[in-house]
């Protein structure tokens, strides 16, 4: 597919032909750019331009990149070609997350979002929007239903639901992604007053994390035997493993922008489930590609076909990236 000279793929992640770059390539590539450090976005690749603290966050999580890294900060244009150079700006997703704005002497500016969110985060850099030709985005929760209630009234949900359960004799686990959702959970602990035991995985990221900056409350490692009284913070992968072996009944909580849908807490197996996202909600979505007012959007993940159905609806030219768009047609 090209807009205005762009050929823009979907091959081992988004593939830049013209480039000779592939951004977010799941495989490894000669070439790729790494918009953060969740490990789908993550391969080991000949060549691989990524943020600092993406680069530390990966370190930290024993996997590898490289052998060649170059890491830039936020806002540092990188030459790509003669006629072409990449700059990182904010996401807004995790720490040290980056959209991609390549710009192009003859063929203008390309904007890649990787995962990002628009709203406030803790710990991750406010996300940018800068103006672009073509914009290639992420529709992870390109639902109408999906509109996330503030974290902070979320969290107020949560920290009941840690006090009711340790008043109940139970452990409280909260569950999330052990980078970013983790330390965001944490983060909003901060006046809870709540003991906190962080499970190993969450610990590694959370200490990188304070490497680069960031600032959390006291907690300890956990210690299953020595749980009681304890919030706990692990990833959904614990609960067969060191989370099997607690003291008292445990009582399960599930964070993600997924606990809009009714049965998500059911798939998981936990007592409650709270939307805590790291992704932009439908509302931020739309508000997003009309601040970058792009000539065309191409749609990746989730409800990719949906959305770019959505914004044509809106009078814009918009394409789910790799997939057969259903075309409405005015019979
Ligand atoms: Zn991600």
């Amino acid at each position: 597919m090209s807009t205005a000279g762009w050929e823009v793929r979907r091959r081992n992640g988004i593939w830049l032909p013209q480039m000779g770059w592939h951004l977010d390539a799941p495989h490894p590539a000669p070439r790729a750019v790494v918009s953060h450090a969740h490990f789908d976005h993550v391969a080991r690749h000949d060549e691989v331009i990524c943020t600092h603290p993406t680069a530390k966050l990966i370190a930290a999580r024993g996997a590898r990149l490289g052998p060649t890294i170059r890491a830039v900060d936020f806002d540092e244009p990188i030459r790509l070609t003669p006629q072409a150079t990449a700059t990182l700006v904010p996401a807004g997703h995790v720490l040290g997350s980056a959209q991609v704005l390549i710009e192009h002497s003859a063929f203008g500016r390309l904007l890649y979002t990787g995962d990002f969110k628009t709203r406030p985060s803790r710990t991750a850099e406010p996300c940018a929007a800068p103006p672009a030709d073509v914009l290639i985005m992420e529709t992870t929760f390109a639902r109408p239903h999906y509109r996330f209630p503030t974290a902070a009234d979320t969290m107020r949900e949560v920290i009941d639901f840690c006090h009711d359960a340790i008043t109940a004799g139970q452990i409280p686990v909260l569950l999330g992604y052990s980078l970013g959702r983790s330390q965001e959970i944490l983060h909003h602990l901060h006046d809870a007053k709540l003991p906190i035991m962080l499970h190993p995985r969450v610990e590694a990221v959370t200490r990188a994390y304070e490497a680069l900056g960031c600032t959390f409350p006291p907690y300890t490692s956990l210690a299953p035997l020595l749980a009681a009284g304890h919030t706990i913070i692990a990833p959904t992968q614990a609960l067969k493993g060191e989370l099997s072996a607690l003291p008292q009944p445990r009582r399960l909580a599930v964070l993600s922008g997924w606990a809009l849908d009714e049965s998500y807490r059911f798939r998981v197996g936990a007592d409650a489930a709270f939307p805590l996202s790291d992704h932009a909600d439908y509302p931020e979505l739309l508000e997003y590609v009309d601040r970058v007012n792009p000539a065309c959007v191409y749609t990746v993940h989730g409800f990719a076909a949906e959305f770019a159905a959505d914004l044509r609806r809106r009078g814009r030219e918009a394409w789910a990236l790799g997939q057969n768009n259903q075309l409405e047609l005015g019979f």
